[in-house]
């Protein structure tokens, strides 16, 4: 009965995040089309609130997708199957590093990697959040530089994605990958704290775990273990 009550909850809040989209998206255009379209007959203060409009709405949608995210993945099937990892990461971290544009980022994948046991999207989303993370999370002036490397255990991948950021103090460790859970405020590091969730939520219903070691000042290295795949199946 328990179990029921929640799934109907997963689902109202599913449905709720994506009828909360329409409005939002409603008042960023609306927005935009008024600062495009008719800034010249508009006083600084007028444009200035137009833009904090939409950058708030934007800030909604992204928290409503990242929910909507979330909530999938308590309900959707996520079929597994062999993957390859070398690939999968290669293709991300062109992806992440195009849309970042920022100067002197590097970012090594410690290859070859190895074949993993997974659903293909759900293993592109949380190597893309964790990526996402690492590249954020630095000093300001400091150049990112990230590593993506696996180590092999018997029938298990562990995969690593290891920064020269901020840094964690060990006692939020596990806080973190809390849904909403953040440690700065979105002027110093823009978040929706919803991305580390998602993380865990994927890797554990592909039959993984996640986790960080991590000091502050010192770098962070975010890990999630899935099943080894060979070509006859998981393990
Ligand atoms: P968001 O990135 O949207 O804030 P996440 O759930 O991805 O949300 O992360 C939660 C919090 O964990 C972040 O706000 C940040 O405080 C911390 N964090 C995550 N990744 C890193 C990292 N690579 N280095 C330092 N702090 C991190």
């Amino acid at each position: 009965h328990l179990n029921e009550t929640i799934d109907s909850l997963e689902r109202i809040c599913y449905n709720i995040a994506h009828d909360l989209r329409a409005p939002t998206r409603s008042m960023q255009g609306f927005a935009q089309i008024l600062l495009d379209e008719h800034s010249a007959s508009l006083d600084d203060t007028a444009r200035e609130y137009l833009n904090r409009i939409a950058a708030s709405a934007a800030r909604n949608d992204a928290l409503i997708l990242d929910l909507l995210a979330y909530g999938r993945l308590g309900h959707v099937e996520l079929p597994c199957s062999r993957q390859n990892l070398q690939r999968q990461a290669e293709a991300i971290v062109r992806k992440v590093s195009d849309e970042l544009k920022t100067p002197g980022v590097v970012v090594r994948i410690e290859g070859p990697l190895p074949h993993v046991w997974a659903n293909p999207i759900a293993l592109e989303q949380a190597l893309t959040n964790l990526l996402t993370n690492a590249l954020k999370f630095v000093p300001p002036g400091v150049a990112p530089r990230v590593t993506v490397r696996a180590e092999e255990f018997d029938s298990r991948v562990r995969i690593y994605v290891e920064d020269n950021g901020i840094g964690i103090p060990p006692d939020q460790h596990q806080r973190i990958f809390g849904i909403f859970e953040r440690l700065h405020s979105d002027q110093t590091y823009p978040g929706t704290g919803i991305g580390l969730a998602i993380v865990q939520k994927s890797v554990e219903r592909m039959g993984g775990r996640v986790g960080v070691e991590s000091e502050p000042g010192k770098g962070s290295r975010f890990w999630f273990e899935l099943p080894r795949a060979t070509t006859a199946g998981p393990g």
